[in-house]
């Protein structure tokens, strides 16, 4: 089976370097137009380059077609224009991965209210402005295909990245919603927790892992959760070459009669309430309120 984007246009965010030119590359190859989008900033989102040209003269030289665009995600209306540029000249757009990023760690203790600001301007509100800019035209052709890039520290925490984690896991939570509202017009929406060598990590990583975690090892799964037949709402980990999926889990609800619903009839069932042995993977937020009727109705059900 070969997966094929030949006549699919792709956007993808923060592709002038790191992970997004490795998924525009390989987009191209398969037959994707690419909008190459990229501010051309350095790492903690400062300046501007020309990184998307230089990845769209790449993809011109290997045949494919591609156009650069320098627009920073966090301007609205800049997102906007790129997509009406790119429909304008290919007709539609059919992919959009939200890539573009930036990092300005620090303990939350040093971390500035700027610095938390910004870092999640860039991951959270890029990644919904984006979004935005393509919904209608998603909706309208019936197609669209979004990938979110969460992170573990999003998922799982990361000493001295509160703003990001923040940012990342917002990502995962638009992606549960936007998954639900776009089911009718066939979008599908997933997230994606990669680990790779990039400017990113450079100095995080041992130098042998930065090596082992070359960022083409993430392309397969961003790909396929942006292909025709992808899942959707799944949140997928990928590095070196090894993949996993990821859950926001609950377990089965406690019910506690009246006489109990105190604070220390709470503590008192708090092994109970945090066991983790018979967790479900809720896929909508009304499967909470169910299965909590669902122990109501088992207790009541038993008197
Ligand atoms: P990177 O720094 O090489 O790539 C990020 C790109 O985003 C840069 O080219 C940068 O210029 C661009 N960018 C920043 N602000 C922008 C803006 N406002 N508008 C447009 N473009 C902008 O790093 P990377 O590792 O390739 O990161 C790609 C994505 O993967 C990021 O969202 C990052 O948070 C995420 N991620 C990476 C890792 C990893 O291990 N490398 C782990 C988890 C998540």
């Amino acid at each position: 089976m070969s997966i094929s984007f030949k006549d699919r246009v792709a956007i993808v965010t923060g592709a002038g370097g790191g992970l997004g030119k490795e998924y525009a590359l390989e987009l191209a190859r398969r037959g994707a137009k690419v909008v190459v989008n990229d501010l051309g900033g350095s790492r903690d989102g400062t300046g501007t380059s020309d990184a998307a040209a230089e990845v769209v003269a790449e993809i011109e030289a290997m045949g494919g077609e591609a156009m650069a665009n320098g627009a920073s995600v966090t301007e609205f209306s800049q997102m906007e224009e790129m997509v009406a540029k790119a429909k304008e000249k290919w007709g539609g757009v059919h992919v959009l991965i939200n890539n573009a990023g930036v990092l300005r760690d620090k303990s939350f203790a040093k971390m500035s209210p700027e610095d938390f600001e910004f870092v999640v301007r860039v991951h959270l509100l890029g990644s919904a402005y984006a979004t935005k800019a393509c919904w209608d035209t998603f909706r309208d052709q019936a197609y669209g295909r979004i990938l979110m890039t969460s992170s573990s520290t999003g998922l799982f925490g990361n000493f001295g990245q509160a703003n990001y984690g923040a940012a990342k896991l917002g990502l995962a939570g638009l992606t549960k919603t936007l998954h639900l509202e776009g089911a009718k017009y066939n979008i599908r929406c997933n997230s994606l927790s990669p680990v790779a060598g990039t400017r990113m990590t450079q100095d995080i990583f041992p130098e042998q892992a930065f090596e082992l975690f070359g960022p083409e090892n993430v392309v397969p799964a961003a790909l396929f959760l942006v292909s025709e037949d992808s899942p959707t709402n799944a949140i997928v980990g990928a590095g070196a070459g090894g993949f996993h999926s990821a859950w926001v889990m609950m377990n089965d609800a406690v019910w506690l009669k009246e006489e109990d619903r105190t604070v220390e009839g709470f503590a008192a069932n708090w092994d109970k309430i945090s066991e983790q042995s018979n967790l479900i993977a809720p896929q909508s937020g009304a499967e909470q309120s169910g299965a909590i009727l669902k122990a109501m109705q088992q207790v009541l059900g038993a008197d």
